[in-house]
């Protein structure tokens, strides 16, 4: 079996050692051996005293919506959801197709160090499959560099799209999605029990897990909240529902907080975050104390949601940090496998889940050999200073 010896990395910034990979994973390791040179196995790779990390896994992405590698498009959309899902919709067949456009981001996040992706395509009755299509293809094309799951999400509303529904039902046919989406049952169809009947009736007849975009706040969000809960646990579906955004953990009284995040540890539900501006903030801390899978994601990048995001999970990692002002070492480390093994949980909750501060978790012998390499003199100093340089590794082997 052909060998890779990742020699001289610092797993989670620890003592240097010689990582051997083979058959896309962790065979063994030994403290670097600078002098052991050519006598090593297979093929080296000089880690440098680089700190190595799990691959970062990138849970809500919107590669069928981003404009990568197109000229820069200045920002259009009125300020509210709804015209924002407008605008993309009046724009997102422009310049270029689809596959294109998703293959530049997916390429671009899997060079700066993300192996595991779920992305969203969204389906309504005016894009049909069409943009699914298009991430599926982006998909196979990086089918050996990055593992990608699909869901699909009806961002427009299931009730008052009624095509929508058939539409989905018709993508779980083809076994064309992994996920079954939803979005603010309240907010966007004004028919919270209708919208999640669909989403969850959808789930059980194929067996698919959920990821459902809460934004809504308050008890509006809680209320949501309830209702999904209410429905994992009928349905038995514990560890296969994930909410994204999940902003009714960071505006309602503690005691309402509490009583979610309890209910989030019972039915094994996952959190997905994009590290948002602004006042409202999940309480990542606490979920972390509770034992709740957490996963970052970049949401839409350079699209007619959002001129920002640039693909590096890197800098959405020091984003979290910095929006949830963490900062001692347990912290950020915290922070960290957030953003590498608390997504891969995300995207399967059979994922294993080691302890986040016991000895250098996800990078054992046995483990999967997908790694990115970064710079810094310790990890805390790494994620604060997210410098550019980068190595990728997948299933073992340097990619690039
Ligand atoms: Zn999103």
């Amino acid at each position: 079996m052909a060998r890779t010896t990742i020699r001289n990395v610092r797993p989670w910034g620890g003592d240097p050692v010689d990582l051997s990979c083979a058959d896309g994973v962790i065979v063994a390791i030994d403290p670097a051996s600078p002098g052991a040179g050519d006598a090593l196995d297979g093929e080296t790779v000089d880690g440098a005293g680089l700190i190595a990390l799990p691959s970062f896994a990138d849970v809500h992405v919107h590669l069928d919506s981003t404009r990568w590698g197109l000229p820069f498009r200045s920002h259009t959309a009125g300020p509210s959801l709804r015209e924002h899902i407008l605008a993309d919709r009046a724009g997102w067949r422009e310049d270029a197709p689809i596959a294109e456009k998703a293959s530049a981001m997916l390429g671009r996040m899997i060079s700066r160090g993300t192996t595991k992706v779920r992305s969203y395509a969204q389906i309504d009755s005016d894009a049909g499959l069409e943009r699914l299509d298009g991430v599926l293809e982006a998909k196979e094309r990086y089918a050996r560099e990055c593992d990608v799951t699909i869901m699909g999400f009806p961002q427009s509303g299931i009730i008052s799209d009624p095509p929508t529904a058939r539409i989905l039902d018709q993508a779980l046919t083809l076994g064309a999605i992994d996920v079954v989406g939803g979005i603010d049952p309240c907010a966007i169809d004004r028919d919270p029990k209708g919208h999640l009947d669909v989403v969850f009736g959808l789930a059980e007849k194929y067996q698919k897990p959920v990821d459902l975009h809460i934004h809504e706040t308050g008890t509006l969000g809680a209320f949501s909240w309830d209702l999904v809960f209410e429905r994992v646990r009928a349905l038995g579906m514990h560890g296969r529902c994930t909410i994204s955004h999940a902003l009714a953990l960071g505006s309602n009284d503690e005691r309402t907080v509490r009583t979610l995040i309890e209910q989030l540890v019972e039915l094994d539900v996952a959190i997905a975050t994009v590290a948002p501006r602004g006042s409202v903030q999940i309480p990542f801390r606490e979920l972390v104390a509770a034992g709740v899978r957490v996963g970052l994601g970049q949401d839409g990048m350079r699209d007619y949601w959002s001129p920002y995001g640039d693909g590096d999970m890197w800098n959405r990692l020091f984003q979290l940090c910095w929006s949830q002002n963490l900062k001692t070492d347990d912290e950020l480390r915290h922070g960290a496998y957030a953003a590498t093994l608390g997504g891969r949980q995300v995207i399967d909750p059979a994922a294993p889940r080691p302890d986040a501060l016991a000895g250098t978790p996800g990078i054992e012998v046995g483990d999967e050999a997908d790694l990115v390499l970064v710079a810094g003199e310790t990890l805390s100093a790494a994620v604060v200073d997210h410098l550019p340089d980068r190595t990728v590794i997948r299933a073992g082997v340097p990619l690039g």
